[in-house]
């Protein structure tokens, strides 16, 4: 692929992950030759609206939800915004109670915190210190006016794996729709809409080796929502705007490539993590590995080293040309420790001492010694040099 032209190794596919060539190959295919605008009466116009309708069919098909229950939206974020927000105005005559919990994404999170300010009230649960909900805990803040429960699949940060279809169950035997945000576990885990209970999933195409830009919202077609973008009456008159052809078919690409090798690439991206994770412990001192031993997205892993900074390791690491991410900023460039971490109970230092390598179809086995050794040095070298800083404050005290 791409990314390993020079050598470079990338461990950060939870961010993003490098574009498919066949993903590429189908873009440029359509937008040379299928460049119709899918709302035309003509010819040109009639191709481009088959492909579109092929494209929603399969990709629907892939979680088990119908054509017309599938949206084409810019991405996870306005997925996330589309089901809230649609889904709050749609009920709001009923109740204005949500429910979410502190880990989301803060594509939920602001949304959730955005809907306060209109008259909402949203209830945060708490996560374990491995970052899941416990369904007995949202059971006991629905109320007659919950509307809403939005409780993500699985954890971008820590990579938890939330029980979604006992809280699906739940929010089912009390008639209240249920969104996930499925960006992290499409691809990887298995997802069917009528097995977990679920009203409303949000997919990005860039978290599974499509393009950026694009994703989409499935929503149950008995369920009301208001939409969020208007105009034009595409998407059933739900999600206005000329839709971004050759991006969708990158993403019906990517989502076929997803499927065929889903169970076999999981098996082998599991192996690879406990590999990498039996490697960082045995031969670095001080070395925790988060999250529960089980429940955890295949090829996550977000550790921690006593003693060490995060943010330092990841830009050792990235001079070396290895590509990870720090396992406790919100954003890059922020001080603080994530709203997620800190949700799960991690003291600051604790959280800054994590980084968060996620292995994907870039990596080989061949990357994983690599991988150890390296952070063994670098976590080495991070060491020493906080301990000469300590050294020197101490001999400052002294001397004053
Ligand atoms: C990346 C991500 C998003 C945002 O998706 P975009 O397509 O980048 O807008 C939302 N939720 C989770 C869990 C994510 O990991």
């Amino acid at each position: 692929m791409g990314n390993r032209k020079s050598n470079i190794i990338y461990a950060d596919h939870s961010a993003t992950t490098p574009v498919h060539p066949q993903v590429i190959e189908e873009m440029q295919r359509v937008m040379t030759d299928v460049w119709g605008n899918a709302s035309s009466v003509h010819q040109i116009g009639r191709s481009a609206k088959v492909e579109l309708e092929m494209a929603r069919e399969r990709i629907a098909g892939s979680i088990n939800a119908a054509r017309n229950e599938t949206f084409f939206t810019s991405g996870g974020t306005e997925s996330d915004n589309f089901a809230l927000r649609g889904f709050a105005e749609a009920f709001r005559s009923k109740g204005k109670h949500i429910i979410t919990s502190k880990a989301e994404h803060h594509a939920v999170l602001h949304t959730c915190e955005a809907l306060e300010k209109n008259g909402y009230s949203v209830t945060y649960l708490e996560v374990n210190e491995h970052g899941m909900v416990n369904p007995g805990d949202v059971k006991a803040a629905i109320t007659d006016e919950t509307i809403l429960i939005s409780i993500m699949h699985a954890n971008n940060e820590i990579g938890a794996i939330n029980p979604i279809g006992e809280i699906g169950a739940l929010a089912h035997k009390h008639d209240i729709p249920f969104h996930t945000d499925a960006v992290q576990t499409f691809g990887k885990l298995s997802i069917d809409v009528k097995e977990l209970n679920v009203d409303a999933l949000s997919v990005s195409g860039h978290k599974i080796y499509g393009p950026k830009g694009i994703g989409f919202l499935y929503v149950n077609r008995n369920l009301d929502i208001i939409p969020q973008l208007t105009g034009g009456a595409q998407e059933r008159n739900l999600r206005a705007g000329t839709e971004n052809l050759p991006a969708i078919m990158g993403l019906a690409k990517a989502v076929e490539l997803s499927m065929e090798k889903r169970e076999s690439e999981s098996e082998r991206l599991r192996n690879l993590q406990h590999q990498l994770e039996a490697g960082l412990t045995e031969q670095i001192s001080g070395t925790t590995v988060h999250g529960h031993p089980e429940k955890r997205i295949p090829g996550l892993t977000h550790i921690g080293f006593d003693n060490v900074d995060g943010e330092s390791l990841v830009m050792n690491l990235d001079m070396r040309g290895i590509a990870v991410s720090s396992g406790s900023a919100c954003s890059s460039g922020s001080v603080n420790p994530s709203h997620g971490l800190m949700a799960m109970g991690y003291e600051p230092d604790r959280a800054k001492s994590a980084i968060r390598i996620s292995l994907g179809r870039s990596n080989t086995e061949e990357d994983i010694p690599v991988l150890v050794e390296a952070i063994k040095e670098e976590v080495a070298r991070v060491r020493s040099a906080g301990e000469n800083r300590n050294q020197t404050k101490k001999e400052k005290v002294v001397h004053a």
